[in-house]
């Protein structure tokens, strides 16, 4: 190519607001161009990755996200990222809203007032903590345990679905209306959504009240205890 056209071409780029140019050749490809041959040495696609077991593949989920600053939590004070705990073959599996103090200290979900009562749940259905896999839509304490946005959740929930994915269990408890919302996809609340069961990535999916919410609602523990039973149904169901 003649230097004073590239030079032209160059400048072109520039003026267009190209801060740049690159070697890589997908990146020269033009529209129309045949797709180029797999590069042998890239590293596999998640999907593509046999893993021996589940707790090897939901570490690959932890090893992705990394000390994760996707979102705007990273910078508001979280301390730590609160993965998820638990039985990576979990036929159970709970899903909170996000990490609180305690949460965010320790490290693991549902280790405050609001997570012993959730262990008290599971231990009413004749099952352990270590039984089952407990995780929240975001993995970061939002400030001042504010409810965490719309970004957040959108940037944080494909890691829920990758270990929801991985531990494939049978039901899934959506824990209050936030959870409910973010994984059911409606704005309803929760006291609309309880009561019935949903097919979630294949799985069945129980709505019930959040533990906080029974520590100021005890009466409640009533409809909670109704789910509870819906889920020890369906645990020993063939579906
Ligand atoms: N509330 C949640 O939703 N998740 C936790 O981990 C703790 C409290």
């Amino acid at each position: 190519m003649d230097p004073n056209a590239l030079k032209d071409h160059l400048k072109f780029a520039r003026d267009l607001g190209v801060a740049g140019v690159s070697r890589d050749p997908e990146w020269r490809r033009r529209s129309g161009d045949p797709e180029p041959p797999p590069d042998p040495h890239a590293p596999p696609a998640p999907s593509a990755i046999l893993y021996r077991n589940s707790a090897e593949a939901l570490a690959a989920v932890r090893i992705d996200i990394g000390d994760c600053v996707r979102c705007k939590l990273h910078a508001q004070g979280r301390k730590q990222i609160v993965f998820g705990v638990g039985n990576p073959d979990a036929d159970l599996m709970f899903v909170g809203e996000a990490p609180g103090a305690d949460e965010d200290v320790q490290g693991i979900p549902f280790v405050g007032r609001a997570g012993q009562l959730l262990t008290k749940i599971i231990e009413a259905i004749d099952l352990k903590r270590e039984d089952v896999y407990i995780a929240n839509v975001i993995k970061c304490r939002p400030p001042g345990n504010r409810n965490p946005e719309q970004d957040e959740v959108e940037t944080c929930e494909p890691f829920l679905f990758r270990q929801i994915d991985v531990i494939k269990p049978k039901v899934i408890v959506a824990l209050g209306t936030f959870a409910a919302r973010a994984l059911l996809r409606t704005l309803d609340p929760i006291s609309r959504l309880r009561g019935r069961v949903y097919d979630y990535r294949g799985a069945k999916l129980i709505p019930t009240f959040h533990p906080a919410y029974l520590l100021r609602n005890p009466a409640s523990k009533r409809e909670v205890w109704e789910d509870m039973k819906v889920v020890r149904k369906l645990l020993k169901s063939e579906v």
